[in-house]
This record gives C-alpha cells, sequence and structure tokens, in this order.
C-alpha cells in the first residue's frame, strides 16, 4: 500500500529520519518501535501527508509523494487518519469533537457511527462531557473514536495507550485488532513499549536516531533479531 523510497527528513540541517527503504502492506498491522527522539512521529507525519519530505518518496497506491509534491490529493489524503501522540480536542462536548470530522465531511445520519466509535472506545458514558475536563487517557480515546468514525482505510496511530490504565490498554488493543481483522484496516502503531508491539503487529520496525535498523515478522524479529543493536533494544539495553 505504501512504499517509502530513499526518504530523509531533515530540520534545520539536522536529519531526522532516513529510511531507505520500506513497503508497508495492505492489511497489516505494522509496529514502529525506538527510543524517544528516534523520528517515529516524524514518520508518521510523513505517512500522513501532512509534511513532505526533504528528500526522496512515499509512493501511495502508486502514486508518489515527494519534496515536489505540495500537497496530495484530497481523494488520497482522506484514505489515512493520523492520531497524534498529544491530541488536542476543541473545547467542546466529547460528541461534538468526535462529530465534527464526519461533519465537515459532509456526510450526514453520522449519528450512528458517532455513538458506536464512543462504545469503541469505552467512552459512551461521556458523550456531553466538555473536553477540557477530560484527563489525558479520556482524550487519548476520544481522539481515537473521532479517527475510526472517519472509517479511514489506513490508521496511524501515535503511542495509542501511553496515557491509558490496563483496563483501557487491553480495550484499545482490542479495537486495533478488530478493526484490522474485521474491517482489513491497515494500522501502524507507534509505541516505545515492546510488549505491545509483540502482541499486535504482524510485523515490527526499530527507528534508532532516525535509521529504520530492521523490518521483519514479529515472532522472527522478537526471536531472532537480525541485527546486535535490535537484540540490545528488545532487552532494554538502549
Ligand atoms: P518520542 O518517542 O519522544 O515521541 P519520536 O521518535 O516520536 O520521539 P520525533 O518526534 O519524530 O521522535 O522527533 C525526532 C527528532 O526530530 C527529535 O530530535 C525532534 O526534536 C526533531 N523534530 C521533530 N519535529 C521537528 C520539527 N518540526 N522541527 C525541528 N525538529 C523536529
Ligand atoms: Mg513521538
Amino acid at each position: 500500500l505504501y512504499r517509502i523510497e530513499h526518504l530523509q527528513q531533515t530540520y534545520q540541517n539536522r536529519t531526522v529520519l532516513d529510511v531507505p527503504d520500506l513497503s508497508i502492506r495492505k492489511g497489516e498491522i505494522l509496529a514502529v518501535i525506538g527510543p524517544s527522539g528516534s523520528g517515529k512521529s516524524t514518520l508518521l507525519r510523513l505517512l500522513a501527508f501532512l509534511e513532505t519530505p526533504t528528500r526522496g518518496q512515499i509512493l501511495f497506491d502508486n502514486f508518489p509523494f515527494t519534496p515536489l509534491t505540495a500537497e496530495m490529493p484530497l481523494a488520497l489524503r482522506r484514505r489515512v487518519t493520523l492520531v497524534f501522540q498529544r491530541p488536542v480536542l476543541f473545547n467542546a462536548s466529547v460528541r461534538a469533537n468526535v462529530a465534527y470530522g464526519v461533519r465537515l465531511r459532509g456526510e450526514h445520519n453520522h449519528h450512528q457511527r458517532v455513538e458506536q466509535s464512543l462504545r469503541e472506545v469505552g467512552m459512551e458514558k461521556m458523550v456531553h462531557v466538555r473536553a477540557h475536563t477530560l484527563s489525558g487517557g479520556e482524550i487519548q480515546r476520544t481522539a481515537l473514536a473521532r479517527a475510526i468514525v472517519l472509517q479511514p482505510e489506513v490508521l496511524l496511530l501515535d503511542e495509542p495507550t501511553a496515557n491509558l490504565d490496563p483496563y483501557n490498554v487491553r480495550l484499545i488493543e482490542e479495537l486495533i485488532q478488530r478493526l484490522n481483522r474485521q474491517q482489513g484496516m491497515t494500522l501502524v502503531v507507534v509505541t516505545h513499549n515492546v510488549f505491545q508491539a509483540r502482541r499486535l503487529a504482524h510485523r515490527t520496525a526499530l527507528l534508532l536516531e532516525g535509521k529504520l535498523i530492521e523490518v521483519a515478522e514479529t515472532p522472527s524479529f522478537f526471536e531472532h533479531p537480525a541485527d546486535s543493536r535490535t537484540r540490545a533494544f528488545i532487552q532494554g539495553e538502549w
């Protein structure tokens, strides 16, 4: 679905992401792990077409996104939704926040889908609560509901369970698997939690200092890592 070729992202002469070659398959869950500052969020912003690459290209469904592409066509951008690491909600009710995107797209009769999305993330009892009073975990779950209500083909999740208690971690992990299995959704999940990658992902990729160190099927990634740095990272020694 995606093909990344010689992708580099540079901010003020500092290259923070350098991925020569990576494909993302339709219908897979790909986990991206790596320490803080390794370029995980930058990669997701590029996959969502929110910034233009400095060098190289991302082919999405064979359509090229390059330094010369000012903007991806709306029809392609709409197939992808990113949930930010620190989501921002409007100062309005939870329901209004979740309904906003579908309303913006002029989709009517979205009421049931909004309710359904809120149930999926366990926020159905808080539909009328105003967003500025929510806890960090509730904000994160509301942002996830706001994303899935759009029914994207690709969902990019940046640390989706970072602020959650164990009950809600499980709820969200089960939701991710359901979206993948029942709707064939392609998911890229950024997580600092190697156990979560192991539980969820078909394939796992490791970024270190902006470089893609290894990407492999999750069982072999964890059981037989090809790179010594992968071994060190999953043993918590990085
Ligand atoms: P974390 O796990 O802490 O979220 P990350 O792997 O998501 O980290 P990124 O947010 O992708 O890391 O950042 C990678 C590097 O790029 C960091 O050193 C960051 O300071 C830098 N960076 C990211 N965005 C910008 C920007 N817009 N301008 C300048 N530097 C940036
Ligand atoms: Mg990040």
